[in-house]
């Protein structure tokens, strides 16, 4: 999607730091993080969020979660706990419009999100 910044990070247009590629996905991580472990995972498609997606984004979307997992162990925290976040449209503060998943650990969460 041409303007789209993870697009862009996704075609390596934009420098990030890659923890994780494949075919479908990128992982990176977040240039503002908000927790020790803060990773993104997006979809090297261009789907805008949650919202958009339906049954034709299921393969996708159990990727991408698996890949979450992935992250996790690679990042040290699978035991010690992590949290995947996907926001949604602006209530749930989506800034960007591509579908992310945040994968954040290595501190207490607290419940419930702000
Ligand atoms: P959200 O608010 O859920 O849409 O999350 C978007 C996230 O993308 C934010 O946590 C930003 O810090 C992050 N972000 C935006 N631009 C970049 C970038 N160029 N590299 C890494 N992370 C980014």
């Amino acid at each position: 999607m041409p303007g789209c910044v993870f697009c862009r990070i996704a075609a390596k247009e934009i420098a990030s730091e890659i923890v994780h590629e494949d075919a479908r996905c990128v992982a990176f991580r977040d240039i503002n993080k908000q927790a020790p472990v803060h990773v993104l995972i997006i979809p090297r498609e261009h789907l805008v969020n949650l919202a958009e997606a339906d049954e034709g984004d299921r393969d996708l979307l159990g990727h991408l979660l698996v890949v979450a997992r992935k992250v996790a162990e690679a990042e040290g925290v699978a035991e010690s706990g992590f949290r995947v976040v996907i926001n949604s449209n602006a209530d749930a503060g989506q800034s960007v419009d591509h579908l992310h998943l945040h994968v954040l650990g290595g501190r207490v969460m607290r419940w419930p999100p702000g």
